[in-house]
């Protein structure tokens, strides 16, 4: 380095791609990283995962996650096997969410015949990460010696969800982390950045713009009201952190106004009943329009007729339930989880529905049904599909194109460069191009492995 305190940025994983987040910082005798996710393809977990790290794990002094997504957060195991033993730094609700997504990751990895995998996964290893953590709250600052800052502003993209702002030697950094899609149902719209000197931001949807926010209301209502006539059973295969919570305050709504008929409603996902309840414990960091429901007196994430259904038997009775009813329940791709057992017994029968909410991945049961292939095989059996199949594409997580721009925006008189990762190269070379053309700014996306000198 030129100057013994600048600083260097290593784009080890989740550049040219979006999954796979993990960034090196270093400079003034410090190493940080942010963020140290799985990077996930067709599998839960790529084999280029378990590749040793490329910089030396034990000479890092804190890991700073942004948010529990397992992108972002599912290599932390593999860090610890490697002999990290640095802190560990989130907010509040990431740190828990993180536990429970990891326990789960551990599990469904357990299934593979990789016995690799299980040492790495280990409860042993999940457990001491949970003791090198630390949290600190939105706004809050963690100086660190050599002169560095830390601070977290509110993404609005889950529960938790921050963007790191770094500053040192008086200049800002901010990584964003993954960026939601505001306004949220449930959520704080993601807080302004207006100061920044260099940003490291995701480009999920960089070349693309989501459908309108009041339609996808609408045909949810429409695709609810539909099943009722049809006397049918309606599935919704959901993730199980964010979108179930956010579709259950949205019917929640939609039962107390009247705007849909009552009818039985189950929530048949473990993982998604364990979320919502840590959603339900730190309600104070929801928007206004949410927290004036609760205060309300309103459950926003129960009505009547909702059940959840957390033991396998419990599910295996959904079957005894009369129609009309509605299933929501994971994996949000179909690729595992409860959904797969509804769909086997729905999907071959007019009368029922399933409506598909989120990307759906090459290859899984989720993307052949939106496809519309009509015979598919379930759990070893052929299924012929004559159920409806819905599509809403509005419930992304994600900002769209033209939002990312408008969020740099505010910050593109101080901006001296942003580096665009965390997406697929052309909606990543787009963004930063869009930047360019739209704000002047400079902006490129790196690749892999790059690493670039920040002047300070
Ligand atoms: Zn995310």
């Amino acid at each position: 380095m030129a100057n013994d305190k600048n600083l260097k940025i290593t784009f080890c994983s989740g550049a040219g791609t979006v999954t796979g987040s993990n960034f090196l910082l270093e400079g003034n005798g410090k190493k940080f990283l942010i963020d140290c996710g799985l990077v996930q393809g067709e599998k839960l977990a790529d084999d280029i995962n378990w590749q040793k790290f490329s910089y030396d794990v034990s000479s890092i002094d804190i890991l700073f996650i942004t948010h529990a997504h397992i992108d972002h957060i599912g290599r932390i195991p593999k860090l610890i096997a490697e002999g990290f033993n640095g802190k560990i730094i989130s907010t509040i609700p990431t740190k828990e969410i993180t536990e429970i997504m990891l326990e789960d990751t551990a599990h469904l990895l357990s299934k593979d015949t990789d016995n690799k995998l299980d040492e790495i996964y280990s409860a042993e290893n999940i457990k001491k990460a949970m003791k090198l953590w630390e949290t600190i709250d939105y706004g809050q600052k963690l100086n660190v010696d050599h002169g560095f800052q830390f601070s977290y502003k509110d993404a609005g993209h889950i529960l938790g969800s921050g963007m790191l702002e770094i500053v040192y030697n008086d200049k800002k950094i901010v990584f964003t982390g993954d960026l939601g899609n505001s306004p949220s149902p449930i959520l704080r719209d993601t807080e302004k950045i207006v100061d920044a000197d260099y940003m490291v931001m995701e480009s999920c949807y960089g070349d693309r713009n989501h459908e309108a926010r009041d339609e996808r209301l609408k045909r949810l209502e429409q695709v609810i009201k539909d099943n009722y006539k049809r006397e049918g059973t309606l599935m919704i295969p959901v993730f199980s952190l964010e979108r179930t919570q956010e579709l259950l305050y949205e019917i929640n709504n939609m039962m107390e106004s009247g705007s849909i008929p009552k009818m039985p409603i189950f929530l048949d996902s473990p993982l998604a009943i364990k979320l919502t309840s840590v959603y339900r414990k730190y309600e104070k960091y929801f928007n206004k329009t949410a927290l004036k429901i609760i205060n309300s007196g309103d459950d926003i994430f129960s009505f009547m007729g909702l059940k959840f259904t957390e033991e396998t038997e419990e599910s295996k009775e959904i079957l005894r339930v009369h129609n009309p009813k509605i299933i929501m329940a994971g994996s949000g791709m179909s690729n595992g989880g409860r959904i797969i057992h509804h769909e086997k017994n729905y999907l071959p029968h007019k009368n029922n529905t399933i409506l598909l909410i989120g990307y759906q991945a090459l290859g899984t049961l989720g993307r052949m049904i939106i496809d519309k292939i009509k015979k598919v095989r379930i759990l070893g059996e052929d299924v012929v599909i004559k159920a409806k199949v819905e599509e809403i594409s509005g419930y992304s997580g994600h900002k769209d194109s033209d939002h990312l721009v408008d969020f740099v925006s505010d910050t593109s008189n101080t901006l001296k460069k942003v580096f665009v990762v965390m997406g697929e190269p052309r909606a990543s070379m787009f963004l930063a191009q869009k930047l360019t053309d739209n704000l002047g700014v400079k902006a490129y996306a790196p690749e892999a492995g790059d690493e670039v000198i920040i002047e300070c």
